[in-house]
């Protein structure tokens, strides 16, 4: 079976943080027999920060760990039973404050999804967190069209609602959540709305579940984390979700989840919620290639 997770900040870790220890290893992703995770580049402190600096080094960091034989694939389709691959995408798109030419660049580089914002505003948009109702900027609306036009997804986690319904109705291609769950369940700002998740889905979107607890709800099990599934199911999502754990970007875990090594007890917690085998699948990671199957340029 194909497993795939659409979020988690190794690389972060390893530029900024060497001394902790990671939740994503090698080892770990064979054990729980992960065939594709995307790493993401994030930006931390933002524009308060050295971006370019801290991208650089995490670039350097996916090199090593090609150097140490880790495979990087440019697209989701490359993903294959029993080896394990990775991808690189972006958690707040400041680098391409820059300029247009940098999203050309950082695709060349195989940055395959970009979350518009992290909690910062920058030059595309503005975050959740911030509250502000204003929708993307016209640089945002100009960034994101060429993202999709060279095949990079927009992902919407953690850009506030007025942000996603602009790119619901302005940019032609579906965007995704690589890791956010549901408001009706747990309501806070990183979390979508039903009316964003049946337009996400409708559209063609994708939403990979997020594992921290915070957002889960409490007390957060295995339970609790398919409840979101379920609640998605509900909006349209079937087929149209999977996992974007946050792994290496939590510090708390739910009961029983501690690492990459333990998917295969949350696919078994689908099947004894009733989960065909094919909807199985389609969480395990199916439903992400299909969204990217979807969104080719
Ligand atoms: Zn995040």
């Amino acid at each position: 079976m194909i497993i795939c997770d659409t979020h988690c900040d190794t690389l972060y870790r390893m530029a900024v943080q060497p001394d902790q220890p990671l939740d994503v290893t090698m080892e770990r992703l064979r054990q729980g027999g992960v065939s594709l995770q995307t790493l993401a580049m994030y930006v931390g402190k933002g524009r308060q920060g050295d971006v370019e600096g801290l991208f650089a080094q995490m670039f350097r960091q996916m090199e090593l760990l090609e150097r140490q034989g880790w495979k990087r694939v440019d697209d989701p389709s490359e993903a294959r039973d029993g080896q394990v691959a990775v991808m690189l995408s972006i958690e707040g798109c400041e680098p391409f404050d820059k300029g247009l030419h940098v999203v050309e660049e950082y695709r060349r580089r195989g940055v395959r999804m970009a979350a518009i914002t992290w909690n910062h505003e920058n030059t595309l948009a503005y975050p959740a967190v911030s509250g502000d109702t204003r929708g993307l900027k016209p640089y945002g609306l100009e960034a994101i069209r060429l993202m999709q036009e060279i095949g990079m997804a927009a992902d919407v986690s953690h850009l506030n609602d007025a942000g996603v319904w602009d790119i619901l109705e302005k940019c032609e291609k579906p965007p995704m959540a690589s890791h956010s769950n549901c408001r009706a369940l747990v309501s806070h700002c990183r979390n979508l709305s039903d009316d964003l998740l049946r337009e996400i889905f409708a559209k063609g979107g994708y939403v990979g579940i997020n594992f921290w607890p915070t957002i889960i709800g409490e007390p957060a099990t295995i339970d609790r984390i398919i409840d979101h599934i379920v609640h998605m199911y509900e909006m349209g999502g079937q087929g149209k979700v999977g996992f974007g754990s946050d792994f290496d970007g939590i510090e708390r875990k739910p009961e029983g989840i501690h690492s990459p090594a333990d998917f295969p007890k949350l696919l078994d917690g689908l099947r004894r919620r009733g989960f065909a085998e094919k909807d199985v699948e389609d969480v395990a990671g199916q439903a992400l290639l299909a969204y990217y199957r979807r969104i080719a340029v």
